[in-house]
Parts: C-alpha cells; sequence; structure tokens
C-alpha cells in the first residue's frame, strides 16, 4: 500500500516536471535578467560597500542593500519577520610586530612576521605567551581511523608545540587516502582542530605551494590582521593558544636546527607507520591581542512552497569578502567582485526567477548569503549548527561562489563529483542544455572543503557545489585552465579582483545560472530526498537524521 502511494505521487512529481518545463518564463530566451544581474554585481563589488568586510561598514550596507533587493523581488523574510541570522563571532586582531624563536642545542632562529610566518590565536585573551614549547613534528598532524592513520599515536603533545605539514599523504603517494583527491584530514582547519583535540599549545603549519594550491601570498593576504571565530567552537574551547603557517624556506631553517633534513622527514611523513618525531627544539613566542565580539548575519530570504512547503531546498552564496587592507598601496579595498558579489547577486536573481514561474515550486526555495566564508565557513557552520528550518527536511543545498565571468562552456564543473544523488539531477539539467558536468579539475587544491557547501555535507546535508568549466566553446580547454591560471595568480584575494562589465563575459554565466535555477526547480518538485552515495562519509549522518 504504501509503495502504491509513493509510486503514485513521483508520476505526479513527473508529470508536473514535464508539464512545469513548458512553462518556465522565458524573455529575450533567457530567464536570467542580465541587465539586473549586472547592476547588483556592481553595487555589491562597488568601493561604497568597502570590500564587504564583516563587522564594518560594509557588513551593514551588503545586508541592508540584500534585503531591500530581496524584498524588491518579492521574497519573504526566512526567519520569521526577519531577514536575518545572527551570528555570534569572536573576532581577534593580534599584534603583528611578534617573533617567532625556535631555539637548539647550540643556536637559535628567530622568524620575522609576514615574510618567515603568519600567526595569531582564537584564544579570546589579551597576552599570549609561550615560552620554551617543546616542538614536536607530526607529519600531516592527521588522526583518521577511516583510513587506519594516526600522526599522534604514541606521542604526548599536551602542552607543546606541534610542527605539521598541509595536505595528506595521498598527495605524495597515490595509493594513500585519496590520492591527489584531497580530503577533509589535508586542510589547515582540520589541522588546528585537531591539534586542539591532542591538547598541543600551539601549530606551526609548514606552507608548500603545490600541497597547498596557493603562493605564500595568499597565506600573508588571508592571516595577515583580524581573524574570526565563532563564539562557541572546539578550538577556542581547548588550550591551543598558537596557530601559525611557516613558509617553506623557514620550515628548512627549523629542521636544519635540529639536524633532521626536511625532505627526507617529509618523504617519512608520506609513509604508513610513520611515527611522529621530537625535533629537540624549543619554540617561544608572545604578542597581544585585541578582542571583540560581534554578532554578524547571514541574510536569509524564502520563497515558500506549496504542497510540500515544510521542505527546503537552500541556495548558499557568501557575500562576505576581505575588506580594506592598508598593506596593498594605492587602491587597498578588495571589492571580492568575482568572489563572491556574483553569487550574492545571483542570490537575489534565482528568488526573482523562482517568484516569476507559473507553477511555483512545491518545495520551498531558501536563499542564504552567509557570512564569514572566507574566515573558515563560519556563517554557513553556523547555520548548519543551528539551522532555523530543520535538516532533515532540508532535501539539499546548492551552493555558488564565484560566477563564470570567461564565456559560454560546454561542461560545468562539479566538485566531489558523484558524492551524491544530487549529481545525478545535475547531470540530467546539463543534458537538457548539451552540457555536461565535469569533475573538479584541480580535486588536490581541496576545492571540496572550500566553500559553503561543505558546512552542509559536514552534517550530512547532500549538497552540490557547481562551478566553472573549462571546455569553453570559443577557446577550449586550455585556453580555459591557462586563463583561469592566470586570473587568480594576479587577482584571487587581491584588490584587483574588480568588476569589469567590458571584460567580462556574461554569456556563459547566464547559461550556468540557467542550470543553477532548473536545478533547483527540479528538485523542489520532486518527492525524494537525493542521499549520498553509499561508501561517501557523509552519508551515515544523513540516513541517521532522516530515521529519526
Ligand atoms: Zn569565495
Amino acid at each position: 500500500m504504501k509503495r502504491r502511494v509513493i509510486n503514485l505521487f513521483s508520476l505526479f512529481a513527473i508529470l508536473a516536471m514535464v508539464v512545469s518545463c513548458g512553462n518556465v518564463k522565458q524573455s529575450n530566451n533567457s530567464i536570467i535578467n542580465t541587465d539586473d544581474l549586472k547592476q547588483r554585481i556592481s553595487v555589491l563589488a562597488s568601493d561604497d560597500f568597502q570590500g564587504r568586510f564583516p563587522g564594518t561598514i560594509g557588513e551593514e550596507k551588503t545586508i541592508k542593500y540584500l534585503e531591500e533587493q530581496f524584498k524588491l523581488v518579492g521574497a519573504q523574510p526566512g526567519n520569521g519577520q526577519s531577514y536575518f541570522q545572527e551570528v555570534p563571532l569572536i573576532q581577534i586582531t593580534s599584534d603583528q610586530i611578534m617573533k617567532l624563536k625556535i631555539k637548539g642545542a647550540k643556536e637559535e632562529l628567530l622568524l620575522n612576521f609576514s615574510e618567515d610566518f603568519i600567526g595569531g590565536t582564537p584564544q579570546p585573551i589579551e597576552n599570549i605567551d609561550i615560552t620554551n614549547s617543546e616542538l614536536v613534528f607530526v607529519g600531516f598532524g592527521i588522526n583518521a581511523p577511516d583510513y587506519g592513520w594516526n600522526d599522534y599515536a604514541g606521542v604526548d603533545v599536551k602542552g607543546k608545540m606541534v610542527i605539521a605539514l598541509v595536505n595528506d599523504p595521498g598527495f605524495y603517494d597515490s595509493s594513500l587516502f585519496k590520492g591527489k583527491n584531497m580530503t577533509y584530514y589535508g586542510r589547515w582547519i582540520y589541522k588546528y582542530e585537531e591539534a586542539a583535540r591532542q591538547g598541543a599549545a600551539g601549530v606551526i603549519l609548514v606552507h608548500e605551494t603545490e600541497a597547498a594550491s596557493y603562493p605564500w601570498g595568499v597565506v600573508q593576504n588571508s592571516w595577515s590582521g583580524t581573524r574570526f571565530y565563532l563564539a562557541d567552537n572546539i578550538v577556542t574551547k581547548s588550550g591551543l593558544k598558537f596557530q601559525s603557517w611557516v613558509t617553506k624556506e623557514s620550515a628548512n631553517r627549523i629542521f636544519d636546527l635540529a639536524g633532521v633534513n626536511y625532505e627526507k622527514a617529509l618523504q617519512d611523513a608520506a609513509k604508513k607507520g610513520f611515527a611522529a618525531q621530537q625535533l629537540n627544539l624549543n619554540a617561544s613566542i608572545g604578542f597581544k591581542n585585541s578582542v571583540k565580539y560581534i554578532n554578524s548575519k547571514n541574510v536569509v530570504a524564502l520563497i515558500p512552497g506549496t504542497d510540500l512547503s515544510d521542505e527546503y531546498i537552500i541556495y548558499t552564496a557568501h557575500w562576505d569578502h576581505f575588506g580594506v587592507n592598508p598593506k596593498f598601496k594605492g587602491d587597498s579595498i578588495l571589492n571580492g567582485a568575482l568572489d563572491n558579489a556574483t553569487g550574492t547577486a545571483a542570490l537575489v536573481e534565482m528568488a526573482r526567477v523562482f517568484n516569476s514561474q507559473e507553477i511555483k515550486p512545491k518545495r520551498s526555495i531558501l536563499l542564504m548569503a552567509v557570512t564569514c566564508e572566507e574566515q573558515g565557513l563560519l556563517g554557513s557552520q553556523f547555520y548548519a549548527e543551528n539551522p532555523i528550518y530543520p535538516l532533515n527536511k532540508t532535501v539539499a543545498v546548492i551552493n555558488m561562489d564565484a560566477l563564470n565571468i570567461f564565456g559560454k562552456t560546454k561542461d560545468m564543473s562539479i566538485s566531489g563529483l558523484g558524492y551524491s544523488e544530487l549529481d545525478d539531477y545535475a547531470v540530467e539539467v546539463l543534458k537538457a542544455h548539451n552540457r555536461y558536468a565535469a569533475a573538479d579539475p584541480k580535486p588536490e587544491r581541496g576545492g571540496y572543503y572550500r566553500s559553503d557547501h561543505f558546512s552542509f555535507a559536514k552534517v550530512g546535508v547532500p549538497s552540490i557545489n557547481m562551478g566553472f568549466g573549462v571546455d569553453n566553446i570559443e577557446h577550449g580547454k586550455q585556453w580555459s585552465m591557462d586563463t583561469m591560471g592566470k586570473w587568480i595568480s594576479e587577482n584571487y584575494h587581491k584588490p584587483t579582483d574588480n568588476y569589469e562589465p567590458n571584460i567580462w563575459k556574461f554569456d556563459g554565466m547566464v547559461e550556468d545560472l540557467t542550470v543553477y535555477f532548473e536545478l533547483g526547480y527540479k528538485l523542489s518538485m520532486i518527492g525524494e530526498f537525493p542521499n549520498w552515495r553509499d561508501g561517501v562519509f557523509y552519508k551515515a549522518k544523513r540516513d541517521e537524521m532522516m530515521n529519526k
């Protein structure tokens, strides 16, 4: 009997989908209004918005603008009577005149901030003082029962300083972990969390351009000055007082001081059975911090569904960027036009398009512009841990972070392609447009963990991060890879990520947005809850919440 009901239901769903396809409103052959989209990007990326840094006038302007825009396109408040969800944060600004001292048996090493290392504290306290803390090399700093790997086995790092490598052993040996496909254990956030769980007093991560997938300059820009933490998080609650990165050159000098060859140490760390190593060095650091408690905001807007209005499809895009950094002479505003005024503007456009459908979505659509993505996915993590709508009623999350500005492509990339059944729906939508899904071209960059969909995956909600295709219709793949590589090295997280209406191509962006929309629309019309595939780490959590 039960089965019959489900079948009948699916039939209606399919019927509704077929009918609805013919009814998607078309104007200028596109459902997307390019002029409105451009206008919103230009406002969000304007100097007036000051680089949209959380807790500043830039935030105030951004969230006010988004509220206005959501109202304008007829989206309702997503949190009771409000368009906002408050995200309590601790904002810590560490003094940058600090020096990291490493003492060996005979000599010592003094490392300079920015040039040799960057660092700060997750603790909301004014003075950090670590004196002669033992330094332990913990390989990749990974404790992964699912891969039978524990770099902390047999070593007590309580109150000590650990030095660890970025990425995971699979980066160096394809038979380990997931090979070049970086696992969560390869992320810097994980390494700090694990060190905190182990009771370490400090962490020094070694930066390697290849393994981290970005140059030292990106670390400098992202870590200089203020850092944010969720008011309630495991790192702040632990004894971890210092988290830092050192350049590879600095790492070489530290290991030299210990009489250990760094390259050899790295090779050993990537072998099964690696054991943590006392370096017989002591590390000291002291610095002052200013601490502020602020409430930043996620912006949430709702397009209520019809028959299945208590089930939700969430679109996410982070509104925040890096604000103003006086370190950059001349233009010091990091406007974050591509990253992520594009995705944020698109949220409003999605709301408008959903609202203008003749056949309304059955499931509700939640448009969520999250804060503090650039600070470690904090806004989305906060929502995932404090959801407004039950997670077991949340069907899917579709993330938009940086839209295509290089022209039409045959493909769109899906990071973690094949992890969940959502990908099948995305593939179908792409197919209908004679396009195809491609795996993330550089999975070793850990793209899967680097935007807000991951905060939802972590708690079990199926989420999808679609992005740039590389199969450019006009110029081909190599051109795309080269062009993107060039864009990243010149503009990523720099003041030159500006809105360039005369350089950017919008035709590809509009096509991609059509796919984002149709995917969400399709998911809003079905009766099923797409799940993670068997063997995917996040599935157990989803199964557990769905069986409650
Ligand atoms: Zn981004």
